[in-house]
């Protein structure tokens, strides 16, 4: 029986004959691609940015005609960062088929505009998890189960998951954590051996380290990076690339000392400057021949166009904007802004569409309590966005200032829970249902105006149990939702247990709310608007994580718009 990379070539030689050149070019490409793997850890701290590193190389080799995909693996021990406090991790990003992700995945589709799953991010415990699973059900019988093999076998096999089916040229891998930390090692060692396992040219790795500037010595330092990839080689691998941030400018005979002592070329050391807006970065890589490098050591081609004109369009409205608003972002965590990543960015995305520049006001739900708190840190915004959460801290702020903003006319955005607080906040004050609340946050309530979704009412465990991913949802005639989208149906992701309870639907719209938007097949409502007012609209999905650099969302798009009319008012 020949191999069916033999059927294959075969049938190409007989299309050549046949002078299908189209059909041929479309067949190698589909069935005798070997994708290539580009791995980047990092070194000396953390937060250097790997994901954006990652994902603006992703851009490059996108913009020259490669289809690529990126991928996280994290070495910590939660199945997936859904159960973790956005404090300890950043928000936690949802994609289509429902996935509870790193937050790393959402710089991915914001600059790729291509939706990531599941299998774009794998922690150490999804690892165990599969490789336990595995040993109950007898798949290692008489064998000792260990971190090698069947540990790295099992990280090994989630490296080369998304390479498989075929849809991808390239596949970024970024590995979560520093070169040094315990955690990390078994990926490493799977690093380490999927190297040996695959054609040199077919796998690279990327190194991300620090060269920090002492400013008294007045110089940039670069033995903490020849400390990292001596750990690295500790671990048996030598990077191919080096990306060295910094905060200033790394002169030649610096790269050259890198180079000579760190093993790799000299062309192989690449400046990572801080920039002004991570959206910079790709533009800031291919002046430093990040992608050149990287395709020459994977011995594909070079000589392609590279289109990034509508990027590059997008960062020109972004650095010159025409007015500005300042938007209120209230929620609970908003010390750390990463918990609030992709309503950030998606409205960075607004703002540039609208050559407006926005200024993000971070404002801690627990502040607001009476009338003088609301108008010392809403009085003077133009846009008030409730963001989403869970549980009881800060709930009343946010339901003051849902109040806030309709009572005195500013635009408002409610997302998730931001929504269900603002419905909260009008049962309460327009429709008098006293004490009206969120069975979530008191299940006592007399008016649980917000109710848990019936499919929730079995569930106990807590990971990944929630409504999750994408829905659909019809959009009502004659509404600002149905006018903003433009079309009758859309899909949004979500993440969330409670519901709008219907039982109050009638008094709701009877006081002037509309239900814009409901799913077609559990009657859910979906989206509040409130056509009295200025611009009032409240979600119960998350737009935010659908808004890219070449797709802002409309919502966010509007909303900015607004503000920006509610300035000039
Ligand atoms: N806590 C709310 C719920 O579970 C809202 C969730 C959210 O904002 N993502 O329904």
């Amino acid at each position: 029986m020949p191999s069916p990379k033999k059927i294959c070539q075969t049938q190409i030689k007989l299309a050549i004959l046949h002078n299908r050149l189209d059909w041929v070019k479309k067949t190698s490409m589909a069935n005798l691609r070997t994708p290539k793997h580009i791995f980047v850890t990092g070194g000396v701290t953390s937060s250097l940015g790997k994901g954006i590193i990652s994902a603006s190389l992703a851009k490059l080799l996108q913009a020259r005609g490669f289809s690529v995909t990126i991928q996280k693996f994290d070495p910590y021990i939660n199945i997936d960062p859904g159960t973790l406090n956005p404090y300890e991790h950043g928000e936690c990003y949802v994609t289509e088929d429902g996935a509870e992700t790193d937050l790393d995945l959402g710089h991915y589709e914001r600059f790729l505009n291509v939706p990531t799953s599941q299998a774009n991010n794998i922690t150490t415990g999804r690892i165990y998890y599969n490789v336990i699973t595995k040993e109950r059900q007898g798949e290692y019988l008489g064998k000792t189960v260990q971190v090698v093999p069947h540990i790295t076998n099992e990280i090994k096999r989630n490296f080369f998951l998304l390479s498989e089916t075929g849809k991808y040229d390239i596949v970024i891998t970024e590995i979560g954590g520093c070169v040094g930390d315990i955690e990390s090692l078994p990926f490493l060692e799977a690093v380490r051996q999927a190297r040996w396992e695959l054609p040199q040219e077919d796998i690279l790795v990327i190194h991300l380290t620090l060269i920090p500037y002492l400013k008294k010595a007045g110089e940039l330092k670069t033995k903490p990076t020849q400390h990292s990839v001596k750990l690295l080689s500790e671990a048996g691998i030598q990077p191919n690339i080096l990306v060295c941030r910094t905060e200033y400018p790394i002169p030649a005979e610096i790269r050259k000392k890198l180079a000579l002592f760190c093993n790799v070329h000299l062309n192989a050391v690449i400046e990572s400057i801080d920039a002004d807006s991570i959206y910079d970065v790709p533009l800031l890589m291919k002046k430093e021949k990040l992608d050149e490098t990287v395709l020459q050591k994977l011995h594909l081609p070079t000589n392609q166009e590279i289109n990034l004109e509508e990027w590059k369009a997008f960062l020109g409205k972004l650095k010159n904007p025409t007015s500005e608003v300042t938007i209120a972002l209230v929620g609970k965590y908003v010390e750390l802004p990463d918990a609030y990543k992709s309503i950030a960015e998606a409205l960075i995305h607004a703002g540039a569409t609208n050559e407006c520049k926005i200024n993000i006001q971070w404002i801690k739900s627990e502040n607001l309590v009476n009338q003088a708190d609301l108008e010392h840190y809403l009085g003077e915004v133009e846009g008030i966005l409730i963001a989403p959460g869970f549980g009881e801290r800060g709930i009343e702020g946010k339901i003051n200032a849902c109040r806030y903003a309709r009572e005195n006319d500013i635009p408002f955005f409610g997302i998730c829970l931001g929504m269900q607080c603002a419905v909260v906040e009008f049962a309460r004050n327009v429709l008098g249902l006293e004490n009206a609340h969120s069975f979530e946050i008191n299940p006592q309530t007399p008016h649980p105006v917000i109710d848990m979704m019936e499919e929730q009412k079995k569930i106990t465990d807590k990971g990944g149990t929630m409504r999750l991913g994408s829905y659909p949802c019809e959009l009502k005639d004659k509404t600002l939702a149905k006018q903003i989208y433009g079309k009758k149906r859309i899909n949004e992701r979500h993440r969330h247990r409670y519901e709008f309870n219907n039982q109050y639907l009638n008094q709701f719209v009877e006081a002037g709310i509309v239900a814009s938007g409901i799913n077609p097949d559990s009657d859910l409502v979906e989206i509040i608007e409130l056509p009295k007012h200025r611009y009032y609209i409240g979600v119960q999905y998350h737009p935010e994580l659908k808004s890219t650099v070449l797709n802002p969302h409309p919502l966010f798009v509007r909303f900015v718009r607004e503000a920006i009319g509610y300035k000039a008012r």
